[in-house]
């Protein structure tokens, strides 16, 4: 799916990150370049999966699952981030991320 990618930028229209810090880095068609590339690194962590993406692209591409799959595929090979792990150590652990 990811290869029907024109790399547009409609994507990015609304994306809050790019918005509040003029930063195309963290907007949707960085990600999406990423994903053609190939290139699996820490920066997919800092996707907001929020659905927002879909529906402006012309090619359907719903990156939200692409990025997660991408997340996964860090995990396997060893790449995760430290907040990720303490993250799931604490759902595995106590279920929920925040006391109550
Ligand atoms: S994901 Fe879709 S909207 Fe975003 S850059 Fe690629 S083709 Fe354009």
């Amino acid at each position: 799916m990811i290869e029907k990618c024109s790399l547009c930028g409609y994507c990015n229209m609304n994306s809050p990150l790019m918005t509040v810090t003029g930063n195309e880095a963290l907007a949707p068609r960085f990600y999406a370049y990423l994903l053609r590339k190939g290139a699996f690194n820490e920066a997919f962590y800092g996707f907001v999966v929020d659905g927002s993406t879909e529906h402006l692209c012309p090619a359907k591409i719903d990156l939200d699952p692409l990025v997660l799959r991408a997340r996964s595929k860090l995990v396997d090979l060893g790449k995760e981030t430290e907040a990720n792990k303490n993250m799931m150590a604490e759902l595995r652990e106590k279920g929920k991320l925040y006391q109550e």
